[in-house]
């Protein structure tokens, strides 16, 4: 938590001393309730999560009467945590039914923190004693693999790539079949995240997990979300939605960006939990995303 909030501190993560200074006003007339409002639009809330928001604390402040900064901090908490939907199952799970290891796979557009996530969450199975297999499918950027690579030789997992331009698919083939025959735990998939068509993107995903499926069941699809991007990334949300069942949503970024109402405005538009935030670029800046703590760092 103190780490959370340091992070979310240093981006001048305003949005909850914002939201608490306002209701703090003597009088909330209907001005500053739409000063509310467009504070929390503003963080990238999103429309409805907003209206019923305020709606919420604009009746619970009703019958409070008198105020206190405590009173106010306490039912802003409870609000903010109703809508973050805190009964997800927000564990990544990588313990396949069978006897094959447990595959991730972690789509998202490029440039959103892909293979630094896969990056560092292999670090962390592995530092959970985790026999890790990395497979680098993101063909499409050139240094991916590389990148994924040195990611592999620090954190201590093995790289399976294949040629430049190499058909992504096959190399996650070639990826969970070292892994099935290693005995390893977990392998992770990077993938390519192009978002040119969206024919193109649901063939070459699709193709990866067909593939993938023949050999061992998917643990989880991760989605990787740049938060600093916004309304566009609830955009980017939708499309990859549409082509493959995201399972968890991972918010990078988060250090970067004032924008932590995302977190909310996302979970809302697929219906599915943020897992994991990224909070740097470092190794040890994945966190799983945890409600409470979240709340805290925001209203401080
Ligand atoms: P990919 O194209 O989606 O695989 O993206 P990369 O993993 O190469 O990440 C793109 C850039 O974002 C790199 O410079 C990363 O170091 C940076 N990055 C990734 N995650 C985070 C994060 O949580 N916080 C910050 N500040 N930077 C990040």
């Amino acid at each position: 938590l103190v780490r959370l909030r340091a992070r979310l501190s240093r981006s001048q993560n305003a949005l909850g001393k914002g939201l608490l200074t306002l209701l703090a006003r003597e009088h909330l007339d209907d001005d500053t309730w739409e000063e509310i409002e467009d504070t929390l639009l503003t963080a990238d809330v999103g429309v409805q999560p907003t209206q019923e928001l305020v709606e919420q604390l604009r009746a619970r402040v009703k019958v409070l009467g008198t105020r206190t900064p405590a009173e106010l901090r306490g039912l802003l908490r409870e609000e903010l945590l109703k809508i973050l939907v805190p009964e997800f199952d927000r564990a990544v799970k990588t313990d396949s039914p069978l006897d094959t290891p447990g595959i991730v796979m972690v789509v998202g557009v490029n440039g959103t923190g892909k293979t630094t996530t896969t990056g560092k969450l292999a670090r962390v199975l592995v530092a959970d004693g985790k026999n890790v297999v990395l497979g680098a499918a993101d063909t499409f950027r050139a240094a991916a693999a590389d990148q994924l690579q040195t990611w592999g030789e620090r954190v201590g997992a093995r790289t399976v790539r294949g040629p430049e331009g190499g058909d992504p698919a096959s190399i996650a083939f070639d990826a969970v079949k070292e892994g099935i025959e290693e005995g390893a735990d977990v392998v992770l998939i990077d993938t390519a995240g192009r978002l040119h068509t969206k024919t193109g993107l649901m063939d070459e995903l699709g193709k990866v997990k067909r593939v993938v499926e023949k050999h061992a069941p998917l643990d989880e699809i991760l989605l990787v979300l740049d938060a600093t991007t916004g309304q566009n990334g609830l955009v980017q949300a939708r499309v990859f939605a549409e082509v493959v069942d995201i399972t968890g949503i991972v918010l990078t970024k988060l250090d970067g960006t004032a924008k932590g109402g995302i977190v909310i405005a996302v979970q809302r538009e697929l219906g599915v939990p943020v897992k994991l935030v990224g909070l740097g670029e470092g190794a040890d800046d994945l966190a799983p995303f945890e409600p409470e703590a979240f709340v805290d760092a925001l209203i401080g």
